[in-house]
């Protein structure tokens, strides 16, 4: 068995347990991290940016967004059925973050953005190549991981934590994890920080834990090796549990590797119907995919279509979609109807095209009857307005002219929240709530701050929570022990 010591061990490098160990490294403490995969960054690898409130870009671009209107926005989308005293101390350090990012980490911004117009400009881009990219977070995620070890962290890839240890009083004393060799190595601590990133890739948990069934009603991204591990050692260590939730959103499932142009058109305000035949939505909420996600899963198998006529696709093509934002923007679409006919030819059984409603219903196993009465009705309504869900007029486009397209939407997820149960200093708590010494946790192995639903209106928010929630338990895991 090799042996390490250490004051703070960290389990995972996502960008939660990135911030933790970097910033116990920056407090002094001697960091080891046990990482499972052969790289940092975890799931933000693949995202843009975290939040911030009271930045110094917000002040440069003259946003209107300052920490009591974020903190009452968040408080009352959440009933107060949230930690308010972590969502205090996470905003009132959101901008530190940023500027602790910039300043010590090196990271470059592009700006304050929002994700759509009804939100809020707190997501903070990574600039890729000095401007705006996707995937942003692998640099972000590079740069912490650099700064910690510039303040001697040590990484040890390809080795999961298997268990915390404790000693006769209770107190963390190390952590044991399997190399690559399968050779078991141990680091004995004085404090543990766990980050590792819920369980996305766990569907038996994500069934017991949420109720969703994976690719049956929650088509969530599977991030390889996130099992659930965190959450289980910390229980096994006496942590008390949390309900679990996930990072709500909608999908094309099979369209991830396809062209832009598909998931672009079809997540436009287009008529949106389920299989009933009828509406649901005010298409309009489609571009905060967290609503849309959870309306979604309210229906009938959990499915929505998403409806055009040629006369629509041919509006895009030429002027491209009404909505864009950074994820899902292409400014040009006009290859659509190529996209869509190679898309059926390679056999995605979630996109159709057919020439006549009644066939369209028959492809998607939606209510015949019922769908030529709602498109009837919502083509009146296209020349008054949306006496339905007050849909604004410019988004209303009749559904005639034949070939009509549709596309299959899900409940999909970015990952899963919650699990372990903490106070807003990150201490891990028993279900009784007394901190376990020497035990932190952050990211989303904790993260129950939006109540039922994930708070999009504030973008950046799960990193935004992982990073503060990162650096308050690193600071905490160092302090402790610094003490003890
Ligand atoms: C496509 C995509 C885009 C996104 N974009 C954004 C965005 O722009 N803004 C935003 O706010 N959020 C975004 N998110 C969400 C955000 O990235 C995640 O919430 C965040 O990465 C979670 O951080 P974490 O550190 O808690 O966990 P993760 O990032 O999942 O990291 C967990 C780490 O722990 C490791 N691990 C697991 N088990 C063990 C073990 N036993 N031992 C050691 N290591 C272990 C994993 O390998 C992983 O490296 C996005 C997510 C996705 C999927």
């Amino acid at each position: 068995m090799k042996t390490f010591e250490a004051d703070v061990v960290v389990i995972g490098s996502g960008p939660s347990g990135l911030a933790a160990a970097a910033q116990a490294a920056e407090d002094g403490a001697k960091v080891v991290v046990f990482e499972k995969a052969n790289v940092s960054g975890g799931a933000a690898n693949m995202g843009m940016g975290p939040l911030g409130i009271g930045t110094k870009q917000q002040m440069d671009m003259m946003v209107d967004i300052d920490l009591e209107t974020a903190f009452k926005q968040f408080m009352e989308y959440t009933h107060w059925r949230s930690d308010a005293r972590m969502v205090k101390k996470y905003f009132e350090n959101s901008a530190g973050t940023i500027k602790w990012l910039e300043e010590s980490c090196g990271v470059e911004f592009a700006g304050a953005y929002k994700y759509f117009p009804k939100s809020n400009a707190s997501w903070h881009i990574v600039a890729v190549n000095g401007g705006i990219g996707r995937n942003g977070g692998a640099i972000m995620n590079k740069a912490i991981r650099d700064y910690a070890a510039e303040n001697g962290a040590e990484f040890l890839m390809e080795t999961p934590a298997k268990k915390i240890l404790k000693d006769e009083e209770g107190k963390v004393c190390g952590v044991i994890g399997v190399d690559s060799t399968g050779e078991e190595v141990q680091c004995n601590c004085k404090a543990v920080v766990i980050a590792t990133g819920g369980c996305g890739d766990n569907p038996q948990m994500i069934k017991e834990r949420t109720g969703y069934t994976f690719q049956g009603d929650m088509f969530n991204f599977a991030i390889p090796g996130l099992k659930g591990d965190g959450i289980h050692m910390a229980e096994e260590a006496g942590a008390g549990s949390t309900p679990m939730n996930v990072e709500m959103m909608y999908i094309l499932p099979n369209s991830d590797a396809g062209p832009d142009c598909i998931p672009a058109v079809f997540m436009q305000p287009n008529l949106m119907v389920n299989k009933l035949g009828k509406r649901f939505i005010n298409e309009e909420e489609m571009q905060n995919t967290t609503f849309c996600g959870n309306a979604i899963s309210f229906q009938k198998d959990a499915i929505g279509f998403s409806i055009i006529d040629s006369k629509i696709a041919k509006y895009y093509m030429k002027k491209g979609v009404d909505v864009t934002n950074f994820v899902h923007h292409p400014d040009d679409v006009s290859d659509l109807l190529e996209a869509i006919e190679n898309s059926i030819a390679n056999g995605n059984p979630d996109v159709v095209k057919a020439d006549t409603i009644e066939e369209l219903a028959e492809l998607c196993d939606i209510d015949p009857e019922q769908l030529e009465e709602t498109i009837d009705e919502y083509n009146d309504m296209c020349d008054s307005s949306d006496t339905l869900f007050y849909k604004p007029s410019k988004y209303m486009k009749p559904i005639e002219k034949a070939p009509f397209y549709a596309a299959k939407f899900r409940p999909g997820a970015y990952g899963t929240l919650g699990g372990i149960k903490i106070n807003e200093d990150c201490q891990v708590l028993t279900a009784d709530w007394e901190p376990i010494p020497g035990l932190y946790a952050a990211g989303t192995d904790t993260c129950t701050i939006y109540g039922d639903s994930y708070m999009f209106l504030l973008p950046g928010n799960t990193m935004g929570y992982c990073l503060n929630t990162g650096r308050f338990a690193g600071s905490g895991a160092a302090e402790y022990a610094d003490e003890n």
